[in-house]
């Protein structure tokens, strides 16, 4: 027994690119015009299959609900009482990128230039920086006409090989909830999840990126809406009496500060993103993204956008300017902050797994942001996955070991803390 996990053995690594394969090759497209769940029918396919590998993996009750999957494993060795964790991944792909069809393609020792594949897709190192860091190693990459899927297969064939590493190994540990849902890229990722199933407070989404990188950060998302009625006269005899809408979304604009567009934005920073506009000289709706990593930033941007509203309505007689504001998510941290144990075994598992861990705010929303507003808190895990949503995605099988690994270690150093 080894319960804590430096690497994964070449004989259960090769089963867990196996299945990433096997997973990869699914068409599991979401849809954000379908209004049905999941988006896509396509989906349930995989989500079968899931559901027998996990059966197969030792879980003792499935619950289903349009294709989401909550797999319950019950705790091994003296562990009963320690507090059970989830583990979760996505089973669709983003449609930005036809994932139809893929045909996985590996790279067993990457020599460090330019990846050719079809369509004139080039997958350079001068751009993709990451690449130099795996040369020697096992690469995977699509065909050039689809999407490869890593993300976020690469999750769903890491949780389940961390399930067969830890029965295979008899490692001790505490109940586990694995979650496989559908629909995350369209940000439907937890609506028909059957959180009822779900007793754990906390635990992983393996959804990340770059080798060591973990995520329990992201932004807080309003959408706002202004509704602009201007004031309508023949444009012959309009002289001092005609507020046409369209100037007045030029006025509205120009008082947002230039250097908070997304264009002009990293890091910690946040952002007005106008999205869309639509209507006439008369009667116009603008809507604009707003973002901030803190709650309290973004009540300041709200009132500064209802306070150049007013200031924009009151220069112009006639004019009224209605606004709204929609909250899409909030960011994970104040949940993930209930739990700071957590985040210290993460750290430690990854490593324990031999890499650097290091952590970066997600600069959008994630499926861990709506888990928070249910009260689970879920750290993202890196999966070793690249240039995700294109035909230049691929995945560093090295990476992808050191995500199975890390996570095993969660797992293990959880128990451990707790029993
Ligand atoms: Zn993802």
């Amino acid at each position: 027994m080894k319960e804590i996990q430096n690497s994964v053995s070449p004989e259960i690594l090769s089963q867990a690119v196996d299945r990433f394969v096997g997973y990869a090759k699914i068409w599991t497209t979401s849809d954000g015009e379908s209004t049905s769940s999941p988006s896509t029918a396509r989906q349930l396919e995989l989500s079968k299959i899931l559901s027998s590998d996990l059966k197969v993996l030792g879980a003792k009750e499935i619950f289903e609900k349009n294709g989401n999957l909550v797999a319950k494993f019950s705790s091994r060795g003296p562990c009963s009482n320690v507090p059970p964790l989830v583990l979760c991944a996505h089973m669709d792909t983003a449609a930005e990128c036809s994932g139809k069809g893929v045909l996985p393609q590996h790279i067993y020792e990457y020599d460090g230039s330019s990846i050719h594949l079809k369509n004139d897709v080039v997958i350079d190192p001068k751009d993709s920086k990451e690449l130099l860091r795996y040369v020697g190693t096992h690469i995977i990459t699509g065909d050039g006409t689809t999407l490869l899927g890593s993300d976020d297969k690469a999750g769903l064939a890491a949780i389940c090989t961390v399930m067969q590493i830890l029965e295979s190994q008899n490692i001790p540990h505490g109940p586990i909830e694995v979650v496989f849902n559908t629909d995350e890229e369209i940000a439907r990722g937890i609506a028909d999840v059957p959180l009822e199933h779900i007793e754990a407070r906390c635990g992983l989404t393996v959804d990340g990126q770059e080798m060591g990188l973990y995520e329990y950060e992201n932004f807080n998302a309003v959408t706002a809406h202004f509704h602009i009625h201007g004031v309508a006269v023949h444009p012959g005899s309009a002289k001092n009496k005609m507020v046409n809408a369209i100037q007045l979304v030029n006025t509205l604009m120009s008082l947002l500060p230039g250097n908070e567009f997304p264009e002009a934005s990293e890091g910690k920073d946040g952002f007005f993103c106008p999205v869309h506009i639509d209507g006439t000289m008369t009667d116009l709706t603008l809507t604009l993204l707003v973002r901030d990593f803190s709650e309290e930033n973004m009540y300041i941007r709200i009132e500064r956008l209802k306070t150049i509203a007013k200031a924009v309505e009151n220069s112009f007689p006639g004019v009224r300017i209605e606004c709204s504001f929609e909250w899409s998510y909030r960011n994970m941290r104040a949940t993930l902050e209930k739990h700071p144990e957590l985040l210290e075994i993460v750290k430690e598992a990854i490593e324990k797994a031999g890499v650097t861990p290091h952590n970066t705010p997600i600069r959008g929303g994630t499926d861990g942001a709506h888990f928070a507003e249910k009260g689970i808190g879920l750290v993202n895990m890196f999966t070793g996955g690249h240039e995700l949503h294109g035909p230049k995605e691929w995945l560093s099988v090295a990476a992808f070991e050191k995500s199975i690994a890390s996570t095993v270690n969660v797992v293990s150093l959880w128990a451990k803390k707790h029993s």
